[in-house]
């Protein structure tokens, strides 16, 4: 139940949940299988669950075992397991049979539609959180135990409607980062984007492509460009000699257990800089094994063809893109001998990373009672609970942007089960010790959408 305008509020929940990427989907269902019933309503930007969709490559893999689903780790039993998914699309045996822990990325997404039908009822799509303010009051001295959420539906021109929360789940994900000084434009995408614009190009135009960036997605989309155009040149533009392989052995992987993220956050500054110098190679500007060898590959047949259409620009980074009428100027600037080259490409795909989430565009005037670092990041408690201050009585949770506090898995999947986990209990916990029933918030007749 909400109002229109940003004005008064009508209809509240205990949890509203922004952005419903996996985070909020872990969270959904950790609310649901939690013995005491909260109000929950979610909002999503895009129109329908996706996720991450411009990369969902044909052959591209997942870079976390499939236990590490949306429920497993905090509830074995959980009818949302991918177990679950399996068995309910009668793939079970045969997923077995493939003897490998790393589903593809097309079968997760499916995964995670297969789960978010359960949660339609409490989730609004196309509508983008915009602002958290306080409530209106006559004495600004008086507790604050809830917050109002505005949020645009229907794109920039809709409508902005408000709800009220005693508690926000901001899980907005991350956000792509181009290139210094580079702009998008007809020719120049990110590879977030990469597979929609595809799609819908001229792909018989593209006879010499660049794709600049060493991770995954860099990788990936060479391997793609170069298997899906015959005959066209890809350029990888890359800041290293070459690609890195992501450190994925046993006790590398123990980084991203749930029990680390106690060490992490427990751990003192000269610990969480160790655990980040020792162990960014796990995620970060690194590659899987298997997609560096079929490169390797690919760009040795080459060789022997005598047809090389596979051009390794190392050491390199891109200083400047420019649109010259029927192709794009890239300006090259190498390492090596510290010059600049420039060559002419029909197309330029940025693989170049993403920004971890930061909450403070969303919390607004909420901001100045959010307890700040020295170095200026949020405060996070172990619960993920914002460290707040009087008369801020509502919680004010973040999923993402932690890497500070909570350490390497802030961003990524591993742990959104059981982080989901603590977050449920954090604030139905917080809810029964208050007013001493889990639904704190008076009950709204369609609260639960
Ligand atoms: C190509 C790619 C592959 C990846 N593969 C893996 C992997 O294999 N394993 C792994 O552990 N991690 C992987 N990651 C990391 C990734 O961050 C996680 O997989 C996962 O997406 C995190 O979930 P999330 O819900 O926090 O964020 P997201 O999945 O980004 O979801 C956030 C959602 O919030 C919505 N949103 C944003 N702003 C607003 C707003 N103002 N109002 C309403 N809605 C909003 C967005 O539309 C989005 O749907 C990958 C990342 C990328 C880019």
């Amino acid at each position: 139940m909400r109002s229109s305008g940003t004005g008064r509020c009508s209809g509240s929940y205990d949890v509203v949940g922004l952005g419903f990427g996996p985070a909020n989907l872990a969270l959904a269902i950790a609310l649901e299988e939690h013995r005491h019933p909260v109000t929950a309503a979610f909002f999503e930007r895009q129109n329908t669950l996706g996720w991450h969709r411009g990369m969902l490559l044909p052959s591209a893999k997942m870079q976390v075992a499939f236990m590490k689903d949306l429920a497993t780790f905090r509830n074995p039993t959980s009818r949302f397991s991918f177990v679950s998914y399996l068995h309910a699309k009668e793939r079970l045996a045969r997923f077995v049979n493939r003897q490998d822990f790393f589903p593809t990325r097309q079968e997760f997404h499916d995964y995670l539609q297969w789960a978010e039908s359960a949660f339609t009822d409490r989730v609004t799509y196309g509508a983008e959180a915009v602002a958290l303010r306080l409530p209106p009051r006559t004495d600004p001295a008086a507790p604050v135990d809830h917050v109002y959420v505005d949020v645009r539906e229907g794109g920039g021109s809709g409508a902005v409607s408000t709800v009220a929360a005693r508690n926000v789940v901001i899980s907005t994900g991350l956000t792509p980062r181009m290139p210094v000084g580079i702009e998008r434009d007809r020719r120049v995408w990110h590879s977030s984007e990469f597979l929609g614009r595809f799609g819908a190009c001229d792909r018989a135009a593209l006879k010499r492509v660049a794709v600049v960036g060493a991770g995954q997605s860099a990788a990936e989309v060479v391997r793609f460009l170069y298997d899906t155009l015959p005959g066209t040149t890809v350029y990888a533009i890359l800041p290293s000699y070459g690609y890195s392989i992501a450190e994925n052995t046993p006790f590398a992987n123990e980084v991203f257990d749930a029990s680390a993220v106690d060490d992490f956050h427990g751990g003192s500054q000269r610990a969480k800089d160790a655990i980040w110098r020792y162990h960014r190679n796990t995620n970060y500007s690194v590659v899987d094994d298997e997609v560096i060898k079929d490169l390797y590959q690919r760009a040795y047949d080459d060789e022997v063809s005598g047809d090389r259409r596979l051009e390794f620009v190392s050491l390199s980074r891109v200083t400047g893109v420019k649109d010259t009428g029927d192709a794009t100027q890239v300006t090259v600037h190498s390492l090596v001998g510290d010059q600049a080259a420039e060559f002419a490409v029909d197309l330029v795909v940025c693989a170049t990373g993403y920004d971890a989430m930061a909450p403070g565009g969303l919390l607004g005037d909420l901001d100045a009672h959010c307890a700040r670092h020295q170095d200026g990041s949020h405060v996070v408690e172990r619960d993920y609970r914002l460290a707040t201050s009087s008369p801020l009585n509502c919680g004010i949770y973040v999923q993402g942007g932690t890497e500070h506090t909570h350490g390497l898995s802030s961003s990524l999947l591993s742990n959104v089960a059981v982080r989901g986990g603590e977050i449920a209990d954090s604030i139905i916990g917080r809810l029964l010790g208050e007013t001493g029933s889990a639904s704190g918030t008076p009950a709204v007749p369609g609260n639960r959408r």
